[in-house]
């Protein structure tokens, strides 16, 4: 479905990533000061996996629950960014929500849990996992959303829609909007919508471990050129 436009430009620019990451590896070492925790560099990431519980997101053309892919994607990033030697933490690991026994105002409490378990975390960044649906079943691709009027999550979200679109040959813009946790928390946040269940073709895509884990490392290549960008 999607047209590798320049093969020429995408080679290069995963060449330029992989140095850039062994070059951020090697300082990040060797500034890191000694402690308890398994991760080879003091960055911490904090994987968001949206919705879960009684709270499915959005449903795909084939019944797909948008919560379980998100939790599916998140894990995968999880482990990627660990293999990079970023300490991470997840939101969620079950398929379970946040919001406690009751279900009355679950939304709220679930969004209030996630924004203490980031403030524990410390974090430098956020990323969000969900999966996308609109009207026109024909619009495809990963877009990025941002807080409004944050300059930081406005740059990492930028960073990872532009390797998005040199993956998908799309000219999707990283859009800003008002979204509870990267209003609430203070490090530099983001929205990555992974793909459309809406459209058909992509919802079985998405559904895929191989395209999951080419979404996820485009992911965590965003957040490289991000990282050399700051
Ligand atoms: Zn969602």
């Amino acid at each position: 479905m999607f047209v590798v436009c320049n093969a020429k430009k995408i080679t290069a620019v995963l060449i330029v990533l992989i140095v850039l990451q062994l070059a951020l590896t090697l300082y990040l070492c060797a500034t890191r000061l000694p402690s308890a925790d398994t991760s080879l560099i003091d960055f911490t990431v904090v994987i968001d996996a949206g919705h879960g519980g009684i709270d499915g997101g959005v449903v795909g053309s084939d019944g797909v629950k948008e919560s379980a892919l998100n939790l599916q994607y998140a894990k995968q990033l999880g482990e990627i960014f660990q293999l990079g030697g970023f300490n991470v933490v997840y939101t969620r690991k079950t398929d379970g929500g946040l919001y406690g026994l009751a279900t009355k105002g679950f939304k709220l409490r679930d969004m209030q849990a996630r924004k203490q378990i980031i403030e524990n975390a410390r974090p430098n960044i956020v990323i969000s996992v969900h999966m996308n649906k609109f009207a026109q079943s024909s619009r495809t691709g990963p877009q990025v959303f941002y807080q409004s009027g944050r300059q930081d999550g406005k740059l990492l979200a930028d960073n990872l829609q532009q390797v998005f679109n040199d993956f998908t040959g799309n000219s999707h813009q990283a859009i800003g909007g008002d979204f509870y946790v990267c209003r609430e928390i203070s490090c530099p946040s983001v929205i990555v919508e992974c793909g459309f269940l809406s459209n058909p073709q992509e919802c079985a895509l998405l559904q895929t471990p191989e395209y999951r884990k080419q979404i996820c490392n485009y992911i965590y290549n965003g957040v490289m050129l991000y990282l050399y960008s700051t």
